[in-house]
């Protein structure tokens, strides 16, 4: 991320708030920005360009399960990869044609597993059980789709257990170091010549690049042992997942595609010499330095002697930093009432959600100028996860969503990615339109 994105996005801000995307009505939105999400996917498709090498980069749809954004990413040239019968339909929605399509979940269904093998989308099966379904649908008919399995490397975990999919007991693919695994794969692949594609997914957040490297060290080695036993190339692409961590403590972008394509050139110089395809599944860093949410402050009191702002951003849209703060801080920016730098000496203060519990905390003591009643906050680097994984909490509804683009000089245009929740929709998903109980 830039300087100019920094710019851009306090533009946004201020714009949001004069236009009343985020006001009286609406007390917080999420806000996207079209030039940096461009920005990153151009320098993904930078980093791993190879002459002689197919590339695909398929987008983690869980990191923003939003069908405009995914249609934007497709027109920058991404696929989709996605791990359930919703996400694979806002895939299909956003016009992402089959062949750019990776079905990744650890707990498809056989009619999951059907539908994507009639559509021809790519499926990594996770598990031998899997693998039977998966037989047992191609002994009924043919599929177009390129099939292959995931395997965790064991190679450890990073600094977030939950992120995790490395570690000796994940619940996620083949564990290759266990006793009799990798014979098992070699055969599962000697016996099943349409196994072309090899996965694995070393992430995410808080694995360091090293040890992402060395996942896909350890599955570009047994795909070379897997080509050697059948003798002949069956393993042509290696799906090599996502993970790259994003920096949440500045505007820097690190680390970047390049850095980390770079690092896999040096570790794995034979994914890169032309014999096989990759195929990448990036969510979080190529989304979350993209995206703010931006909330009211509705009240400001003390308590005990310390600050705190209650705002209308909590656990409904910082779902995993209110619960799991030390894990997942947000940078937070104080704005005044017009969306712009809040003035004054820092005061150390909580930033409160709306949330009627006591934790519902999005900064904890943070110094800052001291927020006031008809202010806003902005919380950054929310581009990814924060607006897809919502927390129905309280009945309070999802945000808005909007994404901007501006151009140099001029004002930015906002263009509606996903509408806020309405009342009547909270209704209807909360039963009020069903027959009454009989009591
Ligand atoms: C979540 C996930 C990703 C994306 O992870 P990020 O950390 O957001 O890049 C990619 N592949 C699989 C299989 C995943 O589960």
């Amino acid at each position: 991320m830039t300087n100019e994105a920094a710019v851009r996005r306090d533009g946004a801000l201020r714009a949001a708030v004069a236009r009343g995307l985020v006001g009286e009505e609406q007390p917080v939105a999420g806000l996207l920005d079209i030039t940096g999400i461009r920005q990153s996917a151009t320098a993904l498709h930078a980093a791993f360009a190879t002459p002689g090498v197919a590339v695909l980069h398929t987008f983690a749809v869980k990191a923003a399960s939003l069908v405009p954004v995914l249609a934007l990413l497709r027109e920058y040239g991404l696929g989709a990869e996605v791990a359930s019968p919703g996400e694979l339909a806002m895939a299909r929605a956003a016009g992402i044609p089959p062949e750019h399509t990776v079905l990744d979940s650890p707990a498809k269904t056989l009619a999951e597993l059907r539908e994507a093998l009639a559509l021809g989308i790519a499926v990594n099966a996770d598990n031998p059980q899997e693998l039977d379904r998966i037989d047992a649908l191609l002994a009924a008919g043919p599929s177009r789709s390129p099939l292959g399995l995931r395997v965790n490397p064991q190679v450890g975990g990073g600094s977030i257990d939950a992120m995790s999919t490395a570690t000796a007991t994940s619940k996620f693919g083949v564990a290759l170091r266990d006793p009799g695994a990798e014979e098992w794969v070699l055969r599962a692949y000697a016996q099943r010549p349409w196994l072309t594609r090899l996965h694995t997914h070393t992430g995410s957040q808080g694995v360091p690049l090293p040890l992402m490297a060395e996942g896909v060290r350890a599955a570009y080695d047994l795909a070379e042992r897997i080509n050697a036993a059948a003798g002949r190339r069956q393993v042509t692409t290696l799906d090599i997942g996502g993970g790259l961590p994003v920096n949440f403590g500045s505007d820097d972008t690190t680390p970047t595609f390049g850095a980390y394509a770079d690092l896999l050139r040096a570790e794995v110089p034979g994914l890169f010499d032309g014999r096989y395809g990759i195929v990448t599944e990036f969510g979080r860093s190529l989304l979350a330095k993209h995206g703010t949410v931006l909330a009211r402050v509705e009240y400001a009191k003390s308590a005990g002697g310390l600050p705190i702002a209650v705002t209308h951003a909590g656990a409904q849209v910082a779902t995993r930093t209110v619960f799991a703060p030390d894990a997942w801080p947000l940078r937070v920016l104080a704005l005044d009432p017009d969306g712009g730098p809040k003035k004054g000496e820092p005061v150390v203060q909580d930033i409160a959600g709306p949330c009627c519990f006591a934790g519902d905390l999005v900064a904890r003591g943070r110094a800052l100028p001291r927020l006031d009643a008809g202010d806003h906050v902005a919380l950054l680097d929310t581009g990814a996860y924060y607006f897809s994984t919502h927390f129905a909490y309280n009945a309070l509804p999802r945000p808005a969503v909007w994404a901007y683009s501006t151009a140099p000089g001029a004002e930015p245009s906002f263009s509606l990615v996903r509408p806020a929740q309405s009342l009547t929709d909270l209704l209807t998903e909360s039963g009020a339109d069903l027959p009454a109980l009989q009591p």
